[in-house]
């Protein structure tokens, strides 16, 4: 398996966690674009957000429920945070497990780069 994230799930490169359940794992992004910036990843394989099949439904809103638990145990909830996910290239996907990211502290502005 040459997936980064799935070599994350597996600790085989080690993370710093922030979340865990046995379908989600949440952890710091290595390259933080606001002061709390996690991603939310199912454990399940899934290249892009266009692979989401029926069977994955409920999966896609257990991500949902991790990062609104994140963001307000990190205290962020109040204020806002914006949740994205990117999908393929001209989007900026680089990393081809889907993730959340959940992007908060900062003002955010719009539209996105
Ligand atoms: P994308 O560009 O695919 O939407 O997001 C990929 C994210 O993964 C980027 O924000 C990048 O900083 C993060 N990332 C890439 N490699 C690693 C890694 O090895 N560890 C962690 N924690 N984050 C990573
Ligand atoms: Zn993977």
């Amino acid at each position: 398996m040459s997936c980064l994230f799935c070599k994350i799930i597996s600790k085989e490169i080690p993370s710093k966690p922030v979340y865990e359940d046995d379908n989600i794992l949440a952890f710091e992004d290595l390259n933080p674009q606001a002061p709390v910036h996690i991603l939310i990843i199912p454990k399940k394989h899934i290249s892009t957000s266009l692979d989401i099949k029926d069977e994955d439904n409920e999966l896609i809103g257990q991500m949902f429920q991790a990062a609104n638990k994140i963001a307000q145990d990190k205290g962020v909830a109040e204020n806002g945070f914006r949740t994205v996910m990117n999908c393929n290239l001209d989007a900026g996907q680089t990393v081809f497990h889907i993730h959340l990211h959940l992007l908060a502290g900062r003002t955010m502005h719009w539209p996105p780069g």
